[in-house]
């Protein structure tokens, strides 16, 4: 983890939050190379959620809602994390992670094991935050930041049945920010207290639940390795019945090798009819589908949820790899192409050259209208082929003395390092291509 956690910063992907103000715990922001990753990611999950679907539909719902949301969904009352304390080291666990901590004073023991810690009882932490919504603060302005984007989905059902004229099987999928005051937090972009998630509700007529929850793990496992995910770390795993949560009648975590062992990476949950019940209940609205012949019942769902910052972690540690080159050492992210911050890079040979320069930035104007592409011109070029490497960019273009005669680029491979001669009228149609084709880790044997 350090390793990634070093690249990051140095390359500009992450870096902790109000750094010159020493940070402020768990909370990341993202520098131009994590934007433009967490961008394809983002679009990417769209694209196979929304896009290339007739039954899924889009929503941006709001972060704060009525409070009586967080009621009818049982966040309010069981939303909370059992916490315990060490009155000697003042430090702060999770009950259910004690084997998974480090004492404060020793840190090869666990909390609790050391002669002096002094742990108090187990006590439940809400992991809402809380805010006053209004100029009055007290009773009545009581609001949450939303811990799950996913309240504001059943809330809308309603509205969305009737907009999108659907029935089920149909889906509502949305993107946004989520906000946990998590008690335990650490280890990088993996337990955040605000942070990206990617939800679906898929709402089911009640007797094919079960085999949309098979039918969404496997489409999910699916959409990890297509994007190039190793399989050796990358698993399903179902819960059983102790650590469900009540309203669930099944959930299968698929589950990535991180550097802290295996972890969830997503959730996919067969929710039954727990939540719209929940809403119905509680508003006073009937949240149901009825059918033209006027059949009518609650509709079961089925959940697929993830963060982006989740996804792009296991990405980052997927592509991480040092190799010796050339008996040089270099650092490269294999990122599958699609998901790469920078599809190619752009490179005079001669920087000094003002022909090279100029063929090599008409190439760059020409292809940064379709693709994030970065134009480098500075430094010798076995550097500037290291620094790509080191952010994932899958291919590099260089312009050198043969282009000036005869019109073609060097196009050289991250993984490979193959180097290939093709017409420089030709680079454009050939990254589409090459973007377009399967990619495997070559790290999976
Ligand atoms: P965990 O048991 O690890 O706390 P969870 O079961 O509470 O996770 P869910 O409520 O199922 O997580 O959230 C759905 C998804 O949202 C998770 O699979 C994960 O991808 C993401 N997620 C949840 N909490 C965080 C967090 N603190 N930081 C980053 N991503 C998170």
């Amino acid at each position: 983890m350090d390793k990634i956690v070093s690249l990051s910063r140095r390359r500009g992907f992450v870096f902790p939050s109000s750094e010159i103000y020493g940070g402020i715990g768990s909370t990341y922001d993202y520098g131009h190379y994590g934007v433009l990753m967490k961008n394809n990611i983002r679009s990417l999950w769209f694209e196979s959620m929304v896009r290339e679907r007739d039954d899924i539909v889009a929503l941006d719902s709001a972060i704060i809602l009525n409070p009586r949301v967080w009621e009818a969904s049982g966040h309010v009352a069981g939303f909370t994390d059992p916490l315990v304390d060490c009155r000697t080291c003042k430090l702060r666990f999770r009950a259910d992670h004690l084997a998974d901590s480090e004492c404060g004073r020793r840190p090869s023991k666990r909390p609790g094991e050391h002669t002096e810690c002094d742990l108090t009882e187990a006590r439940q932490f809400n992991l809402m935050f809380q805010t006053q919504v209004g100029a009055l603060e007290g009773e009545g302005s009581l609001a949450y930041l939303r811990p799950e984007t996913a309240q504001g989905i059943f809330v809308n059902f309603k509205n969305v049945l009737q907009l999108a004229r659907r029935k089920p099987p149909f889906g509502i999928a949305q993107v946004g920010k989520s906000f946990r005051n998590e008690i335990t937090p650490g280890n990088f972009l993996f337990r955040m207290r605000e942070f990206e998630q990617m939800e679906m509700e898929f709402f089911v007529p009640p007797d094919e639940a079960d085999q949309w929850f098979h039918y969404w793990v496997d489409a999910r496992y699916r959409w990890y390795t297509d994007l190039g995910l190793r399989e050796s770390h990358l698993r399903k795993r179902e819960h059983d019945e102790s650590e469900r949560s009540h309203y669930s009648s099944a959930t299968t975590d698929l589950e990535y090798l991180y550097p802290i062992g295996w972890s969830e990476l997503e959730g996919v949950a067969n929710r039954g009819e727990y939540d719209l019940t929940q809403h119905t209940q509680s508003s006073g609205t009937k949240l149901e589908y009825v059918g033209p012949d006027g059949e009518r019942y609650t509709p079961h769902v089925i959940e697929p949820a993830v963060s982006i910052d989740r996804i792009l972690l296991a990405f980052l540690v997927d592509g991480y790899d040092e190799e010796v080159v050339a008996e040089r050492q270099r650092t490269v992210l294999r990122l599958h192409p699609l998901v790469a911050p920078v599809k190619a890079a752009i490179l005079p040979l001669i920087g000094k050259s003002d022909e090279m320069v100029s063929r090599a930035r008409g190439l760059y104007e020409e292809l940064r209208k379709r693709h994030a592409v970065e134009y480098d011109d500075g430094g010798a070029i076995g550097r500037r082929y290291r620094r790509q490497d080191e952010i994932g960019t899958p291919f590099a273009f260089t312009i050198d003395e043969q282009t000036l005669e005869e019109s073609t680029v060097t196009v050289r491979d991250r993984d490979s390092l193959a180097q290939e001669r093709l017409p420089i009228d030709g680079v454009r149609a050939w990254l589409d291509d090459a973007l377009e084709r399967p990619w495997k880790s070559p790290k999976e044997s």
